[in-house]
């Protein structure tokens, strides 16, 4: 018996009910002429088949889910024990992760209440769901990896409390074996908070800036005893030819991508560039970006960069300032 036509595959988010991080996936494979469907069901997560930006492919052992595998740039896997979240400044303007999960928006789906639909397409609710269920995930990855933590909204969020937030870092503490990246543009939030957490070495800490009326963020993050801070400089909007780079580990750069994507000049590329080899900085070039980031690429002058940061030893008796 062979199997014929693959006739498609369909989901089912009711058999587990909301709130489970498990779905079906069902695939069906015909044989012709018995009339008979041969039915395939693996358990997935939710979390990665839907609900990440990048995520291009789940791996599998069994039928347990491994992890989420992100095709962003500069990291390996995202998770997101926290979901939802409210625009906070212009870099929010077209923001992927809102329209991803407005895709997922409907009854007894991850996002449920989310997001909502406007005159100009989706926005955030500003209602921001807390899942627990995934907050002991990683601790079931095996393998090492690089994992963006909520890459579908901000952990610092004001709506996320500070115990959920602790927890979180409680995760990343136990699961040493992986690295993690914290990304935020609630600089005042996280350093308001950042004495709450133990700060362990697999734990990189970083905010974005997208133009010069946020460099502040910058001199927030300088607060926090992390063993790794980073920028993201994406998307970025302006030129920053003013950059304090003190304490700063690793600069992320790129523009804009996807519909009404705003323009990257290659000016303020290089010249970010240049501030960090001045200041021994690692530097990552994400993407142009353009309404087909594709066919931009992440060339420049000829070739890729995607230096990444080594860890730096702090003094663990650091405590936040004021
Ligand atoms: S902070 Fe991040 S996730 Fe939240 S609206 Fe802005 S870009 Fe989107």
């Amino acid at each position: 018996m062979s199997f014929g036509t693959y006739s498609g595959s369909a989901l089912d988010w009711s058999r587990r009910g909301r709130g489970s991080e498990a779905a079906t996936r069902e695939t069906y494979a015909v044989i012709p002429g018995a009339g008979l469907a041969v039915q395939f069901r693996l358990v997935v997560d939710r979390e990665q088949m839907y609900s990440h930006p990048g995520t291009q492919d789940a791996r599998w052992r069994g039928s347990k889910a491994m992890s989420t595998i992100s095709s962003i740039e500069w990291t390996e896997a995202t998770w997101n024990p926290v979901r939802g979240c409210s625009r906070v400044s212009p870099g929010c303007e077209h923001c992927y992760a809102e329209r991803m999960a407005h895709r997922f928006s409907g009854p007894g789906a991850p996002y449920e209440g989310l997001t909502t639909i406007g005159k100009r397409g989706p926005r955030w609710t500003g209602r921001v769901q807390l899942v627990h269920d995934a907050l002991r995930e990683p601790l079931s990855w095996r393998r090492p990896r690089l994992v963006f933590v909520n890459s579908m909204g901000d952990l610092f969020h004001d709506s996320v409390p500070l115990e959920f937030i602790v927890s979180v870092f409680e995760t990343m503490r136990r699961a040493h074996w992986h690295t993690f990246q914290v990304l935020t543009k609630r600089a005042e939030r996280l350093a308001q908070v950042a004495a709450a957490f133990p700060w362990p070495e697999n734990v990189w800490m970083g905010v974005s800036v997208e133009s010069r009326a946020y460099q502040q963020r910058i001199d927030l993050l300088r607060r926090v005893p992390a063993h790794v801070r980073f920028l993201s400089l994406e998307p970025l909007l302006e030129g920053l030819p003013h950059l304090d780079l003190t304490g700063i580990d690793w600069a992320i750069v790129g523009g804009e991508s996807g519909p009404g994507a705003r323009p990257l000049e290659e000016q303020w590329v290089r010249d970010i560039f240049l501030q960090c080899r001045a200041a021994s900085v690692p530097f990552f070039f994400k993407q142009w970006g353009g309404v087909r980031k594709k066919e931009a690429g992440r060339l420049l002058d000829g070739r890729t960069y995607d230096e990444m940061p080594t860890v730096r030893v702090v003094d663990r008796s650091q405590r936040v300032s004021a």
